[in-house]
Parts: C-alpha cells; sequence; structure tokens
C-alpha cells in the first residue's frame, strides 16, 4: 500500500468534538481514490523497519472529492481520544505526518438505484464525498441523506448539505436531533424512528449506512425488518 507525506493545510472545528482536517500531498502529485473510500494515518512516529504492517495506523474517510486528489479533507470525531484524535488535535498548518491508502468498499458501484444514506456524527464523512461526487456527475435517481445528531450543539455540515438540497431536486437532506434544546424546526428522535415511521417512501432504494457498531446494528436490522435485502443494505463501521 502505497505511503503519502501530507502536510496540513487548515484545520477547522466543527463542533466541541468534530474537526475538519484539509491535507495536501507532499510529494506525490494525487492520491487516487474513490469517493467512500478511507486511509489510514500513520500515529507513531516512523521507525527505519521496511514493514508498513508494524506501523500502527488509525482510518478516517475521505470526505472530499476524488477529483481534488491532491488536497484531501477529513472530518474527524476526537472523542475516543487515542493516538488518531491526539494527531488531528495536535495539528497546526504546516504540521505533517503519513498516511496510507486508500482502503475499503464502501463506494457506490450501482448508479441505477436511488439511494438512502443514513449516517449519525462523524459517519456522514464518507457521504460527504460520494453525495457531492454523485451530484456533481450527473447522477439522476433519487438520494436522501438521513443525518443524525444529539442536539443543537452538535450540528455541522448542516448549510452545506442544505444548499446541495436546494441546488439539486434529486437531493434530500434530513437533519434529525435525537434531544433537541431549542426551538429546532426539524426532525426529532434517532434516524430509526423516521425509519420506522416513513420507510414505504423508500421501497427499492439501496441502503448506505455509517456510523457506531450500535447504530448499525439496530439500523440494520430495522431497514431487514421493513423488507430490505442483506445485499441492499451496505455498511461502514467506525470502531
Ligand atoms: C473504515 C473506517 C473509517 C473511519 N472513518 C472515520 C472518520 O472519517 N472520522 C472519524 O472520526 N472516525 C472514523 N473512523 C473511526 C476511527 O478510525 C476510530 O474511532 C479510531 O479508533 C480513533 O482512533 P484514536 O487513536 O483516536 O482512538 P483509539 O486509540 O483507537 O481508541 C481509544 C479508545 O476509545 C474507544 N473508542 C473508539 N471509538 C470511539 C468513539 N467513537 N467514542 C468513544 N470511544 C471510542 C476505543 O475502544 C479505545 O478504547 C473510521 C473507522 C473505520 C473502520
Amino acid at each position: 500500500m502505497e505511503v503519502h507525506k501530507v502536510e496540513v493545510v487548515s484545520k477547522k472545528q466543527l463542533t466541541s468534538k468534530i474537526y475538519e482536517l484539509n491535507v495536501r500531498l507532499v510529494n506525490s502529485s494525487n492520491l487516487e481514490f474513490k469517493a467512500g473510500q478511507c486511509v489510514g494515518f500513520h500515529v507513531l512516529p516512523e521507525t527505519d523497519g521496511p514493514d508498513l504492517q508494524t506501523k500502527e495506523k488509525r482510518l478516517y474517510s475521505l470526505t472530499s472529492l476524488p477529483e481534488h486528489g491532491n488536497e484531501l479533507s477529513f472530518c474527524v470525531d476526537v472523542t475516543p481520544m487515542g493516538p488518531g484524535s491526539q494527531l488531528v488535535l495536535d495539528a497546526k498548518v504546516g504540521t505533517q505526518f503519513n498516511l496510507e491508502g486508500p482502503y475499503g468498499g464502501f463506494i457506490v458501484s450501482d448508479k441505477t438505484r436511488d439511494l438512502l444514506f443514513l449516517a449519525t456524527g462523524a459517519g456522514i464523512a464518507p457521504f460527504r464525498s460520494m453525495i457531492k461526487d454523485l451530484l456533481k456527475s450527473g447522477f439522476d435517481k433519487k438520494i436522501t441523506l438521513l443525518f443524525g445528531l444529539r442536539n443543537e450543539d452538535d450540528i455541522f455540515y448542516h448549510d452545506e448539505f442544505s444548499k446541495l438540497s436546494e441546488e439539486y431536486s434529486n437531493f434530500t437532506f434530513i437533519p434529525m436531533l435525537s434531544q433537541p434544546k431549542g426551538d429546532w424546526k426539524g426532525e426529532t428522535g434517532r434516524i430509526t424512528k423516521y425509519i420506522e415511521e416513513n420507510s414505504s417512501k423508500f421501497t427499492g432504494y439501496l441502503a448506505y449506512i455509517c456510523g457506531s457498531p450500535e447504530m448499525i446494528k439496530d439500523t440494520r436490522s430495522l431497514l431487514i425488518s421493513k423488507g430490505w435485502g442483506v445485499r441492499d443494505i451496505k455498511i461502514e463501521i467506525f470502531h
């Protein structure tokens, strides 16, 4: 697997625990990847050993578009507070580190179906790349994104997806708060509640789920109970 040295171009705190990290490739010109794939950040200092497997890495999905293979973006939840989170917290403009990849088959290969994307928290990361890539490339089937967060303080990417939904008539963005604190006008509850009440609207949709192991387990079981076939559900577990 190819290793790329990257340099931090900018970092933005999106919520109390979510950071956007933008890096550029230092030596190689481009990272070839498909929307939805991830890379491994090397989180321990490099040793001279030739065996890459001995290096610790943490996986992060690319949130940027494949057409921008030199400038990569990530959305990182630092809650785990392990070395991956620490790397992001410590990163400053100019900080260099290595990453390897791309990895993963969490991509949209069947472009003939309507798509339902279900994410909580940082699980939105691969969907940002996938949805933008699909819309920009003229995908003409329907896309619905259900994005679940706890309360108003956790909201991020809201304006961006709202704008996309205004721009593209085939894209519907449904943000949900499970415990709104204020005068939230949108959907409330967990995304499973929304599916429970609205699954018939998504008959025939291919479903993509990304988030914590528990969220994926619950959402996947619910979809299956509502008639989805196992092959009609793609999952990416953030663990
Ligand atoms: C394919 C793939 C893609 C991923 N993409 C992203 C991404 O785009 N953005 C992102 O933020 N994460 C992503 N993750 C998850 C991320 O790789 C892990 O959360 C990673 O373990 C964080 O590394 P760390 O060094 O900070 O913590 P670690 O040292 O790995 O973990 C520290 C401790 O925290 C626990 N822990 C792990 N995750 C959580 C959590 N969410 N909340 C609380 N405790 C936790 C662990 O069990 C461990 O005990 C992805 C995971 C996979 C498998």
